[in-house]
């Protein structure tokens, strides 16, 4: 079996062309939705995904704005961007980008966030409307993704065995609660480092989800012979044959478990894509419930 590919890309354009059409309905009645985004510190993967965020809010008609603040920034001062954001009803979306230097709490800012303007799903408000099945609420963007991606190839998921690799707060809780909510109807496994023969449970997956950080870990052998296979995972590895001396693989090993799986993201090119059309699609989201 030669396994499709699920294209991000395609499928990101589409639902950013969706967002737009939201956004001149919007502005139509007088609003433009705004997106913050707050980036601490000089780190230059966290300044590419920032940058493409803002760039994709003007591309789509929306206000993008990125709040520069050095590493040195205390977290009074964080917390007071953090108020004035919340208090500017010009601003619908309100990210903090993570990681933060060590002498912030993380936690302390992401609670200071309100939840309405909360398009990146981590406010614990979120994540419990988001387990409960309370459809105002916003998911994390990542596996959020995932599920449109699941919905676009029109894969099975009532009553499909799905088996997640990853517990993070950030993909595999999360991803776990969209795949097990009431209209999805998957049955859930999730697998982490503690998990006893890994290959048992994943081979029984029809829908195999990882987001470990290992690159290459998922093999041929451990996948079911036409599962679905997404990968989340974003590693650098060396590569002497490019100019940067590395490149980005996924946690899946592509070319073995493309032989045995029926539909499979690239990596780049899968799940990545869909991350930021998500963020804008909670934000225009977030514009229309803040101003009905
Ligand atoms: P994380 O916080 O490091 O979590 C990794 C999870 O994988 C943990 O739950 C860990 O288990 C589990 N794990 C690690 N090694 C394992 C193994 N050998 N067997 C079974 N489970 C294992 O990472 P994350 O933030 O969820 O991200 C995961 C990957 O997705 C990373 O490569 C990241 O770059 C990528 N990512 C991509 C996007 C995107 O937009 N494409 C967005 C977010 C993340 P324990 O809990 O037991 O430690």
């Amino acid at each position: 079996m030669d396994a499709k590919l699920i294209d991000g890309a395609k499928l990101a354009d589409q639902v950013k062309a969706e967002v737009a059409k939201r956004v001149a309905e919007l502005k139509a009645r007088g609003v433009t939705p705004g997106l913050s985004v707050v980036l601490v510190g000089e780190d230059p993967a966290s300044a590419v995904y920032v940058g493409s965020k803002e760039r994709t809010c003007i591309e789509l008609g929306m206000r993008g704005e990125t709040i520069r603040r050095p590493a040195t920034i205390t977290e009074a001062e964080l917390l007071a961007i953090v108020d004035r954001l919340n208090d500017d009803s010009r601003v619908h979306g309100i990210l903090v980008q993570m990681p933060l230097p060590k002498q912030i709490n993380a936690d302390a800012i992401v609670r200071r966030i309100r939840p309405d303007k909360d398009v990146d799903g981590f406010h614990p408000v979120n994540v419990g409307k988001l387990l409960i099945g309370e459809k105002d609420g916003f998911a994390p963007c990542t596996p959020a993704g995932v599920l449109e991606m699941l919905k676009a190839y029109g894969v099975p998921t009532a009553g499909a065995d799905c088996v997640i690799i990853g517990r993070s707060n950030i993909v595999g809780k999360p991803m776990a609660s969209l795949m097990v909510q009431a209209g999805v109807d998957a049955t859930v496994t999730v697998c982490h480092s503690r998990t006893r023969d890994l290959g048992a449970h994943t081979r029984r997956a029809d829908i195999l989800i990882v987001a470990a950080g290992r690159a290459a870990m998922v093999t041929g052998d451990m996948v079911k012979p036409g599962a679905v296979v997404i990968d989340v995972g974003m590693n650098r590895v060396p590569d002497a044959s490019k100019k940067s001396g590395t490149r980005l693989c996924g946690d899946v090993a592509f070319d073995e478990v493309r032989e045995v799986a029926s539909l499979i993201t690239p990596v780049p090119g899968g799940v990545g894509k869909m991350t930021i059309a998500m963020l804008m699609a909670n934000t225009v989201r977030a514009a229309a419930q803040l101003t009905q």
